[in-house]
């Protein structure tokens, strides 16, 4: 390490973001030789990823790209230290030299903790789940996520009710439990930054004309996902929120607030594969379903084309052009009536379903929760690729929605670029607090 006018000059690098673009961008710096700080603001790695049922192309589970990642993590783990409930306060200096102060809440769980599950058992408290985006439940203390890394239990202290109860503290026989932990600060002296923030789902409750928030069996598109995953709310059961019976038919809305000024104006470039792969999820599981994909332009570029027409081949999955004016609920049988504009043929066509799966587009988390540090954005709020201020490099989606395989690529991309800045010896302007 040496001084650069007065701050530690660092070979280190801070990935924010532990989803797979903030975990390929680590591993890859860390196979090169680089010691990396991987902060993640939730309890575990894995990002949106890890709650997803299957991804396309090849409709594996998250589980295959993921484990293989973090296997390079525990096999480097002499350079990467991950750092959970983490995010960055402060950030000052300049490339080369930056000063990255961190917060980390409390888990009230330390790494004693085997995963048993016994604390569950006896845990009064029954709270939403955040991953579950409100369809199902954990307890006060539970497991973030099946794919979790560290595999090791959080208490949600919001909704916990401390140590008049300390039922858990009482059942783990691994004395893992510490409900008196308190959140820390750590500074970090990094040469570079690599922004992996990701984003978060649009919120529908805007979209009232698409019975998002008043008709039960309306959902959104991660909330299919999670459905249909057998670590989900159902075990992986396509089932009707309403009253838990099977999804007969199902209708999927495209661009539900995207290419529209009055939510997101632009496209999210997923999700109407997302929503193809998601017809598939209630065909293989129900083959007396029928599902209705009503798009205004269908968008599956590159390699994805052969996606679009295997599902396409399926009589059963209708891809048709329209909009989706209007979704109500009889009151009945909870049952949706739906209204759509007929594109082509003119005309409204009229509908009923058992569930309507809204395709909400994706929103850079930065644009919901800054950084303290001051990115260059676009007008939707993402990273912009270029410009930023020297040593801070965007990756994967914060830089815009894409697909798996894009974002990886991405990091690996990132990582090169966050080592060019680290070696680079303009001189450059510092950030100052
Ligand atoms: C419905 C739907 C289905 C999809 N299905 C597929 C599919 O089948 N196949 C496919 O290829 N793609 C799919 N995608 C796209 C896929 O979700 C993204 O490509 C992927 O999530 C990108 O990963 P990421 O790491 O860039 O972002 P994320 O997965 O969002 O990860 C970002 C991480 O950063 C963390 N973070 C955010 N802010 C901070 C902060 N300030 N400090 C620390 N940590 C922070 C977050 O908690 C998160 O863990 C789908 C998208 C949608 C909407
Ligand atoms: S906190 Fe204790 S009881 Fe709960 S899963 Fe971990 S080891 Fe088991
Ligand atoms: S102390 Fe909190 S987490 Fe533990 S059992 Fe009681 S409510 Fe649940």
């Amino acid at each position: 390490m040496s001084q650069d006018n007065g701050k530690s000059r660092s070979n280190a690098i801070l990935v924010l973001g532990g989803g797979i673009s903030g975990i390929t961008a680590a591993v890859e710096l860390a196979e090169m030789g680089y010691e990396v700080y991987l902060a993640e603001q939730t309890a575990s790695l894995g990002g949106r990823v890890a709650l997803m049922n299957k991804y396309f192309p090849k409709l594996c589970p998250p589980a295959c790209g993921l484990e293989i990642n973090y296997q390079r993590i525990r096999k480097a783990h002499d350079k990467i230290k991950v750092l959970t409930l983490a995010r960055a306060v402060a950030i000052t200096g300049r490339v080369g030299a930056f000063e990255a102060t961190l917060e980390i809440q409390p888990r009230y769980v330390n790494q004693k903790c085997t995963a048993c599950d016994d604390c569950t058992k006896v845990c009064p408290v029954e709270r939403p789940s955040e991953n579950d985006y409100g369809l199902g439940t954990t307890r006060a203390i539970y497991l973030p996520h099946a794919m979790a890394l560290p595999m090791r239990y959080v208490i949600d202290m919001k909704t916990c009710k401390g140590k008049e109860c300390a039922k858990c503290v009482e059942a783990c026989q691994y004395g893992a439990i510490d409900l008196d932990m308190k959140s820390t600060r750590i500074t970090l002296n990094v040469g570079a930054i690599v922004v992996a923030t990701g984003w978060v789902p649009n919120d529908a409750s805007g979209l009232a004309n698409l019975g998002f928030g008043t008709c039960a069996n309306v959902i959104t598109n991660v909330m299919m996902e999670r459905l249909a995953a057998p670590n989900g709310p159902t075990q992986g059961k396509i089932l009707r929120p309403s009253d838990g019976k099977p999804v007969q038919t199902a209708v999927f809305v495209q661009c539900a607030g995207s290419r529209d000024e009055n939510h997101l104006p632009y496209c999210s470039s997923v999700c109407c594969l997302a929503s193809l792969k998601q017809a598939g999820y209630l065909r293989e599981q129900n083959p007396e379903s029928k599902a209705y994909v009503f798009y205004i332009d269908l968008r599956a570029g590159g390699i994805f084309e052969d996606f679009l027409t295997r599902m396409q081949n399926d009589p059963a999955i209708v891809v048709q052009k329209g909009k989706v004016a209007k979704v109500r609920e009889d009151p009945a049988t909870r049952d949706l009536n739906i209204e759509v504009e007929d594109i082509l043929g003119g005309g409204k066509l009229r509908m009923r379903a058992d569930l309507v799966v809204l395709a909400t587009g994706m929103v850079p988390s930065v644009r919901t929760a800054p950084l303290p540090l001051q990115l260059v954005c676009d007008e939707y709020g993402f990273c912009a690729p270029d410009g930023q201020l020297p040593g801070i490099v965007p990756a994967g989606t914060a830089k815009g929605p894409t697909d798996v395989a894009t974002a990886i690529q991405d990091a690996t991309g990132a990582a090169i670029k966050a080592i060019q800045w680290i070696h680079s010896t303009t001189s450059t302007p510092s950030i100052t607090a």
